[in-house]
């Protein structure tokens, strides 16, 4: 919504996202934690509510026509940017008891957004 270049017409993204989790010290298997972990939790995330979802500002005014044609979206209440993304992910993860440094949400390949909290 209110953007001015192309991406202001409906569309997708394909993203990756790389999560880093941060530890002072290593537990008794020398890692932070286990890369599986941390996937299992993201994945769950993301294919529940992200990955083939809709996402939009909830002010939108398209969200009338996807109730009337019972499609799947989510209202957000900040535009879905990737920006907002990273920020999405980097809470849920953290949610879920991770020492979650930042999150980068790669929305093409040559172009990131990072989202942090110190
Ligand atoms: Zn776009």
């Amino acid at each position: 919504m209110n953007h001015s270049g192309k991406c202001r017409h409906l569309h997708g993204h394909s993203v990756k996202a790389s999560i880093s989790i941060k530890s002072e010290q290593l537990n008794d298997q020398a890692m932070v934690c286990d890369f599986s972990d941390v996937k299992d939790c993201v994945e769950s995330f993301i294919n529940q509510v992200l990955d083939h979802n809709f996402l939009v500002h909830k002010d939108d005014p398209i969200i009338p026509a996807l109730q009337a044609n019972n499609e799947r979206f989510l209202a957000i209440d900040e535009h879905p940017t990737a920006e907002v993304l990273s920020k999405m992910i980097y809470q849920y993860v953290k949610q879920q008891g991770f020492n979650v440094d930042q999150v980068v949400l790669w929305e093409t390949a040559s172009a990131n957004a990072c989202y942090r909290e110190d």
